[in-house]
């Protein structure tokens, strides 16, 4: 199947603390790889905005995205976004960002738990897994109830950890209660829920959320849906993102979202 468009809204630059490569860099991966539209991401982590600096690389990120958007207006359509971590634990901070930058797009992301370190650096043979898990659906659902964001970004991640690079089995029928519950409000509310491709390149090898939970969204009312590879490297950019389409028609879903000027835009596939 060909598509029209070819759209990623999950991207990461050396604004970023985990990316090395500038927006330049991701502009040209971007138009090699053949996407049409995309977003720029960069992570600012609300919980630790001014203690770690990210109050100075949300000013780098915003003055380095609009640059590039200049810069490749004639060969891709980029969009101003962020990747907004762990806003519902400063919700005054994150408002204030918000109502200070024209952003086009803003992801919300739930990366670790209140007072605790991300994920990815949790010992999980010393921990419940489950009670891990159900902390984070509680506090995605605090997120949605603060709901400055346009999509949800990765749910389910802490599985990217536990099941895919450690290999710990979860019965994630136990937590069903809880992901109808964030579909639902997701819906309610009019919010995009992410297709996040990086699993499929990852050990998790599925995408985030699952083809499952994207079927529920749609059954619960869920109309808005935005896809992401969350790349970190020019290479990565637009991977998976046709797999993310054949799963969100597979799901029902006639369209894809982007944002812009933090106002859905609708896309047939
Ligand atoms: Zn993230
Ligand atoms: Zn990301």
């Amino acid at each position: 199947m060909k598509y029209n468009y070819l759209i990623d809204t999950h991207n990461h630059t050396s604004d970023s603390m985990d990316a090395d490569f500038s927006a330049a860099e991701m502009c040209e991966g971007a138009v090699k790889n053949g996407l049409d539209i995309i977003a720029l991401t960069d992570h600012v982590e609300i919980d630790v905005f001014k203690r770690d600096g990210f109050d100075l690389d949300a000013e780098a990120s915003y003055r380095h995205i609009n640059e590039v958007k200049e810069k490749f207006a004639d060969r891709i359509k980029i969009l101003t976004g962020v990747e907004l971590g762990e806003a519902s634990f400063a919700p005054e901070d994150a408002d204030r960002l918000l109502s200070e930058k024209d952003y086009d797009f803003v992801l919300g992301s739930i990366h670790n738990l209140r007072n605790r370190e991300d994920f990815y650096f949790i010992d999980y043979s010393k921990v419940s897994t489950e009670a891990i898990i159900l902390e984070y659906y509680n506090e995605i659902k605090n997120l949605i109830q603060w709901g400055g964001f346009d999509s949800l970004a990765h749910l389910t991640y802490p599985l990217r950890y536990i099941v895919g690079e450690h290999g710990f089995y979860v019965d994630e029928s136990k937590f069903k209660g809880q992901v109808d519950e964030i579909l639902t409000l997701l819906a309610e509310k009019d919010k995009a829920l992410e297709i996040n491709t990086s699993g499929l390149r990852q050990k998790l090898g599925r995408t985030m959320p699952d083809e499952d939970v994207i079927r529920r969204f749609r059954e619960l009312g869920g109309s808005l849906v935005t896809v992401g590879s969350d790349a970190h490297r020019p290479g990565d950019i637009g991977a998976g993102i046709i797999q993310s389409y054949e799963i969100a028609k597979r799901c029902g879903f006639g369209s894809i979202f982007y944002f812009e000027n933090r106002k859905p835009v609708e896309i047939g596939i």
